[in-house]
Formats: C-alpha cells, sequence, structure tokens
C-alpha cells in the first residue's frame, strides 16, 4: 500500500475526534506559566520542565465517549468561530482586526492567567462585540478529572480574572481545554450559568500545519451551523491568521457566521 494514502483518510476522523490541540502538548505543562503564550516571555532563560509535583491527587477518569449535553453546533444555520487560549497580545488584536474588517462576531475562550495579564485584549473583544468563553485558569488539560471543588474554583478564579478586565461581560460558555470534558464537569459548569461549548470543526492548527492546510481542513469539514475550533494564542499563530484571511471572507459567503447559541 502506499503510504500517501493515509492522511486524508485519517484527517477526517481526526477532525471529529480530537481536541483542542492541546492534546498535542504536555498535559502537565499546567504547573508551568504561561507557556501558551508564544509571545517574547519576560525571561530568557527556558526552564526545564517543572520538577514532578508531589502527591498527585486522585483524578476522575476520563470517559471514552464525550459526555451529553455539549454544544457541538451554532444553533443555527450561520457558523460559528472559536478562537482559543488568549488573549495575546500578538495575535488576538490581528484576528480582531480581521473580524471588525469583515464585520463578523466570533467567541473567544480566554484563559484566565492571560486574561490577567493582558486585561486591556479582554476588554476590547467585549467592546468589539464578540462573546466570551471560559477556558479555564491555566489551561488544565485534567480540569474534569478534578474534584468538584477544584473544577468550581477554577472556574470561578477565571471568571474573575475576566469581570477584572470587563466588569459586565456576560461569560456565556466554558470550554474544556483539550476537549477532556467529564460529565461532573458539565454540570459545575452549567450551575455556574456556563453553557459547555465544544466544537465540530478542528483543523489542528495548534500544530502549526500551513495556512493552505488549515484552509483545507476547514472547508473540507464546515456545514451549516458548524462550531470551528481555532487558536489564536498558545503558540505562534501566524499560520492561522493568514488562513483566516481566506476563511473569514469564506465562510460568511457560504454559510454565513454567527455567534453560537
Ligand atoms: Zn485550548
Amino acid at each position: 500500500m502506499r503510504p500517501r494514502a493515509l492522511p486524508a483518510l485519517a484527517l477526517g476522523l481526526v477532525l471529529l475526534v480530537t481536541g483542542c490541540g492541546e492534546a498535542g502538548k504536555s498535559p502537565e505543562k499546567a504547573a508551568a506559566p504561561p507557556s501558551d503564550s508564544a509571545a517574547p516571555a519576560p525571561s530568557p532563560v527556558t526552564k526545564p520542565s517543572p520538577t514532578p509535583t508531589p502527591a498527585k491527587p486522585k483524578l476522575r477518569p476520563l470517559p471514552k465517549k464525550l459526555p451529553a449535553g455539549l454544544h457541538r453546533a451554532s444553533g443555527s444555520n450561520g457558523v460559528a468561530l472559536t478562537f482559543d487560549d488568549g488573549p495575546d497580545p500578538r495575535f488576538t488584536p490581528q484576528i480582531l482586526a480581521q473580524l471588525r474588517a469583515a464585520r463578523v462576531q466570533a467567541t473567544f475562550c480566554v484563559v484566565g492567567k492571560q486574561a490577567k495579564r493582558y486585561p486591556e485584549l479582554v476588554a476590547r473583544i467585549v467592546r468589539e462585540g464578540h462573546q466570551l468563553c471560559n477556558h479555564s485558569w491555566h489551561h488544565d488539560m485534567n480540569l474534569g478529572r478534578r474534584s468538584a471543588a477544584e473544577i468550581r474554583s477554577d472556574l470561578q478564579r477565571t471568571n474573575e480574572a475576566i469581570h477584572a478586565a470587563a466588569p459586565k461581560a456576560p461569560i456565556t460558555w466554558f470550554r474544556q481545554p483539550g476537549g477532556r470534558w467529564t460529565a461532573e464537569e458539565v454540570t459545575i459548569a452549567r450551575q455556574m450559568g456556563l453553557r459547555p461549548l465544544h466544537w465540530s470543526v478542528d483543523p489542528q492548527d495548534w500544530d502549526h500545519p500551513p495556512a493552505k492546510t488549515i484552509i483545507k481542513r476547514v472547508k473540507g469539514a464546515t456545514r451549516h451551523g458548524s462550531v470551528v475550533l481555532l487558536h489564536d494564542a498558545g503558540g505562534d499563530r501566524a499560520q492561522t491568521m493568514a488562513a483566516c484571511r481566506h476563511l473569514i471572507p469564506d465562510i460568511k459567503r457560504r454559510y454565513g457566521i454567527a455567534l453560537p447559541r
């Protein structure tokens, strides 16, 4: 068999199954400083991975299937665009400018630490009519597996950082990093007024494919009512920015772009 035949086939599956890309990163990076940000770090020193955390708490098992009740469609004919892991001082303003030029709104799944660090960007997201989604305090891939108290306090802390930046902004959604949801977490998020937002199209832009690949993957999988997962932070997002210059007008023309509901 020719090995070249596989990627296209694999892609179809990957698009549906894998999550927020962060799956490709170290799941324990949570303990590190806001390494999601590709912005010039204040410290020039690259630290080795943190020393093993003492006495790891027990984690509940990750379910094999996604729990019920996740929003995986926009709720209308339009396509919902979602941008994760920011805000980021280099890329968030670029995507905001693109959205503004196209006169469309998107949902920003912000990380609490990033919101605390860049409050002016959170305020700008809100001011320009976009929607907010809580994406955990430090992008904890295992948040859903922790105790109810830990989950609640992580979401609360993130909400507070967002509200410190944009006091009256509604935080409509929660999205678990990596899409590693548990039913318990969905329940807690709902109790806090956060609706669980998953996705239906994942071009895996976190893995730095070239813009043309991101475009191809998104266009191949997007339908009316899709929720598209993209990243405006967490690494070098130049290829995502380039892809969006094509995708945003194209999706708007084909399907319309709408906030999820
Ligand atoms: Zn993420």
